[in-house]
């Protein structure tokens, strides 16, 4: 092997600047793929990641490339997701890498994930070479941008390549610059095979496909392997790269990206951040650094509609978690919603993703309840408890401290949008810990509670700064804090799915409006229904949906049958995602009412 002619790197970006489309770019470039095959965005492969538009997985290519000076050089690159929910999956994919083509969309500018995501790659001391894509914009303004990403993110970018991807624009040249300036992989090619798994995905023909660097030595077909955390030896069945498509070259060296497929039939027996060595001296081979494990951040409950769906509501979750480590779940049991499962997510894009697979993929109706952090309570017995889950809070009595996760929140945001965007922080009750102006934009450094973060923040700085702000953050410390529970009782009744933890100044104002909000979602019924709100036994707020008097179908004009169709029609697809509690039939948008309140 010839290391020298191996370039590995990522392509970095905030969402929509154009990642996707630039790797395509190479891959048609290279003739990676035929120009039949050479569907949109072919990297984006899942179902839901193209219609989403947002890459989920990281992605890996192999491409040939013969440069101008002749060579012909061998490019693994690894495509990876812009968004926060999946910032794990981009630290992964960089450890496989020496550099990283840090995409920024010329007429945008530097956006908050792709800082964070840059000073990941610098921190683990790789090559950041900057490109600035969307030159055929008319609004392009490279630069202003070249300095913005000096300003902020502290690397030269005054001669970044210009290109544009969608037009293909300066696309050779962005390949030219970085086998340049990337430098090529260096390890021991003749010594023990190391590799390191980078991702494990589990495929319905394969078993469990992993795809892998390979740091020392070499890793052949037919060879017996080890995962060294699990100690077992498997078979070497196939070995290759993805071109993008799964392409067996029976061989991988010092320095190289692809997959290997070993036989392995859960993806717990090929866990990322995992090494691979050859059985012969297993033992004494020494693991690499692996990643951090990440954990969930939000939780919610899960439950299917017809109670008779639990058992393929498990296996489906069974299913999901072969390909997504991330995801969590436990059985949970609702006096109201019966026997479902406790699910727990990266972020609310995550949570939903995960939902829209199960209803899509597995044809199942689900309740969701409310989503919510973890909160941490020290108990008068001097123990320390994780609650993820609101109706679980120990009793009021038994509580000595309650502690909310913090995270710390990195913002841009263009000079004239800063004043919203403070004030909505200072609504959520952040600390302010610095704000630095920069040509154009303002850096500004933020400690909120994660639970005012995770929810809806992300939504609500883009609508305060007319989309122009963006947003990293990550959890820094539990924190003390003055919360309590708020209870929901409808007809009487303390629904234990809708139990929400809360700071006790907001708790009045929200419990009124997590009420009214559900009183304009619950639809009227033949009696009564109270809806209160309460923490402990106090009831701090009340409504009522009224009874119904008439048939709802006698409000239609008189025999306009095809207007009572449809209103008959449309009855009976609200219901589908309804659940009966009690006597009262409450539907899926009254348990997230709390994210529609303010
Ligand atoms: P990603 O989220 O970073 O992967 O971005 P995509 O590659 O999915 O691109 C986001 C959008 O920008 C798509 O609608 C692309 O067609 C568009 N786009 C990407 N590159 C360019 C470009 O160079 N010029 C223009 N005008 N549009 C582009
Ligand atoms: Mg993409």
């Amino acid at each position: 092997t010839d290391l020298s002619r191996i370039r590995n790197f990522s392509i970095i970006a905030h969402i929509d600047h154009g990642k996707s489309t630039l790797a395509d770019r190479f891959i048609q470039t290279c003739g990676g793929l035929s120009d039949r095959e050479m569907a949109e965005q072919v990297l984006d492969s899942m179902d839901l990641e193209r219609e989403r538009g947002i890459t989920i997985k990281a992605q890996s290519v192999t491409l040939n490339y013969t440069a101008k000076d002749g060579i012909e050089y061998k490019l693994n690159f690894i495509d990876t997701p812009g968004h926060v929910d999946f910032s794990y999956e981009v630290s992964r994919s960089l450890y496989a890498c020496e550099g990283a083509l840090l995409v920024v969309d010329a007429g945008q500018g530097v956006e908050a994930q792709s800082v964070a995501n840059c000073y990941t790659a610098i921190e683990q001391g790789l090559e950041v070479v900057p490109v600035l894509n969307k030159m055929d914009l008319p609004q392009a303004e490279p630069e202003r941008v070249a300095q913005e990403i000096e300003d902020i993110i502290g690397i030269e970018a005054a001669d970044a390549v210009r290109c544009s991807a969608k037009s293909g624009l300066g696309v050779e040249d962005v390949l030219e610059d970085l086998i340049k300036r990337i430098p090529p992989p260096s390890g021991d090619v003749d010594g023990p095979l190391k590799a390191l798994i980078i991702d494990s995905w589990f495929d319905n023909y394969l078993g469990v496909v992993s795809l892998v660097r390979v740091t020392q030595g070499s890793l052949k077909k037919g060879d017996k392997i080890v995962i060294k955390s699990t100690g077992r030896a498997w078979n070497a069945d196939r070995v290759g790269i993805f071109t993008p498509k799964l392409t067996d070259t029976g061989v991988l060296g010092t320095g190289d990206v692809g997959f290997v497929v070993a036989g392995i039939k859960d993806i717990h027996g090929a866990p990322v951040g995992d090494t691979i060595v050859h059985q012969k001296g297993a033992e004494e081979a020494k693991a690499l650094p692996g990643f951090q494990k990440v954990k969930p951040q939000v939780y919610a409950g899960l439950f299917p509609i017809r109670s008779d769906d639990y058992d393929d509501f498990r296996d489906a979750l069974e299913k999901l978690t072969l390909n997504d480590a991330s995801l969590f779940y436990e059985p949970e049991n609702s006096d109201a919603l019966g026997f479902g499962f406790r699910c727990g997510f990266l972020g609310m894009l995550h949570m939903e993703i995960i939902q829209e697979r199960l209803e899509r993929e597995y044809n199942l109706e689900l309740i969701t309840t409310a989503p919510t952090v973890i909160y941490e309570v020290l108990t008068t017995r001097g123990e320390t408890v994780s609650v993820d889950n609101p109706s679980r809070l120990p009793d009021i009595g038994s509580i000595e401290e309650m502690r909310e996760p913090i995270v710390e929140a990195n913002i841009l945001v263009p000079q004239e949008h800063l004043g919203n965007v403070i004030a909505l922080c200072e609504d959520k009750r952040g600390i302010q810990k610095n704000m630095h102006f920069l040509s154009t934009q303002v850096q500004l450094t933020y400690e909120l509670p994660m639970a005012e973060v995770v929810m809806d923040f992300f939504d609500r700085i883009k609508s305060a700064s007319r989309g122009f702000a963006s947003l990293d953050y990550h959890f820094v410390r539990f924190q003390p804090a003055n919360l309590v529970r708020l209870d929901v009782l409808i007809n009487g009744e303390r629904v234990d799915a809708l139990a929400l933890i809360l700071h006790k100044d907001q708790a009045h104002y929200r419990g009124r409006a997590l009420v009214e909000k559900m009183k304009e979602l619950i639809p009227r019924q033949m009696f009564d229904i109270a809806i209160q709100a309460a923490i402990g036994n106090q009831v701090v707020s009340r409504v009522t949906v009224k009874a119904l008097r008439k048939n709802v179908t006698a409000k239609c004009y008189g025999g306009d049958v095809s207007r009572k169709k449809k209103l008959l029609q449309k009855q009976k697809e609200g219901k589908k995602r309804m659940k009966q509690l009690g006597n009262v039939e409450v539907p899926q948008d009254a348990f997230l009412a709390v994210l529609k309140v303010d």
